[in-house]
């Protein structure tokens, strides 16, 4: 097989778990890019025809599952019927920007729920059938919060933490099935989840001149690593988290 053969995932089905819009639209247009047939899911109805559509237009295999994360019997109703999964993203995520003094249990539910427990039952519940085929990926969206302290963060920070933990330990407990656990943490991406620190241009500033590589991340930049990740390319690796953040992690 030659090298770039490896990267293609032709004739796999693909799972991306909050995949209307923002980074989990743009992980789901590379995979299908690279060959997969892609399921996205989301919690609205409307969002989720759209942005299955707007796939299929540009010639994708593509379907919608409408999902919330937080419930685990829907998790294992929806991914069970999918049959066959090869490649999980686990991308559905929340954040809540609160003084840790104001924060509540309310808000330590939703952000917990829906970023560490949620990927784990979907792993879980995908793991089970790649565990009897031998053979699957798992992408955990991890974030600079699972390395670097973030003030009014505690919570997500603690949830992204709690996912490299998880990515590392079902990578050990899995391996031996076939299925490979991996983790892609973004830097600075401006999506509907972020959109409220980019309308302070001081943060804006402050914040560039910090990435070396001078800018912000565009949605395409995580396309080459979520491919990758996927791939028969990456094939030996398993319990790693690849920080696509333009140096900015290095420069701490
Ligand atoms: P967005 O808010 O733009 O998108 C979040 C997606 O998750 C939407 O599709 C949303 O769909 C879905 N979602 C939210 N809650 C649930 C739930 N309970 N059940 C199912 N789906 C849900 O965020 P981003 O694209 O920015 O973030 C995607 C992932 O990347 C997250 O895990 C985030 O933590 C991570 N990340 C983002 C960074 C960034 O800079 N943007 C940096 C580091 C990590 P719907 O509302 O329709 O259900």
């Amino acid at each position: 097989m030659t090298v770039m053969a490896r990267f293609s995932l032709q004739g796999k089905r693909a799972v991306v778990t909050g995949g209307t819009r923002g980074i989990g639209f743009a992980l789901a247009c590379a995979l299908a890019e690279a060959g997969a047939a892609v399921t996205i899911t989301g919690r609205q109805p409307a969002t989720l025809a759209t942005a299955v559509a707007a796939l299929r237009a540009q010639g994708h295999q593509a379907e919608g599952r409408v999902l919330d994360v937080t419930q685990t019997a829907a998790i294992r109703h929806c991914l069970s019927d999918l049959g066959e999964v090869d490649i999980l993203i686990n991308n559905a995520g929340m954040e809540q920007i609160c003084p840790s003094l104001d924060a509540d249990e309310a808000l330590w539910q939703s952000i917990i729920d829906t970023n560490l427990r949620g990927a784990f039952f979907c792993a879980q519940t995908v793991a089970r059938g790649m565990a009897q085929r031998q053979g699957g990926t798992i992408i955990n969206l991890c974030s600079l919060t699972s390395a670097v302290g973030v003030p009014g963060a505690a919570a997500y920070g603690s949830s992204k933490s709690g996912l490299a933990g998880l990515t590392r330990a079902l990578s050990t407990e899995w391996a031996a099935q076939g299925i490979r656990v991996n983790g892609i943490a973004p830097g600075y991406f401006e999506t509907e989840m972020t959109a409220v620190f980019y309308q302070d241009e001081a943060w804006v500033r402050g914040m560039q001149a910090r990435i070396p590589l001078g800018r912000f991340g565009e949605l395409e930049d995580l396309a080459g690593a979520v491919v990758f990740l996927s791939s028969p390319a990456a094939r030996y690796i398993t319990g790693q988290i690849l920080y696509v953040d333009g140096g900015y992690l290095a420069a701490i």
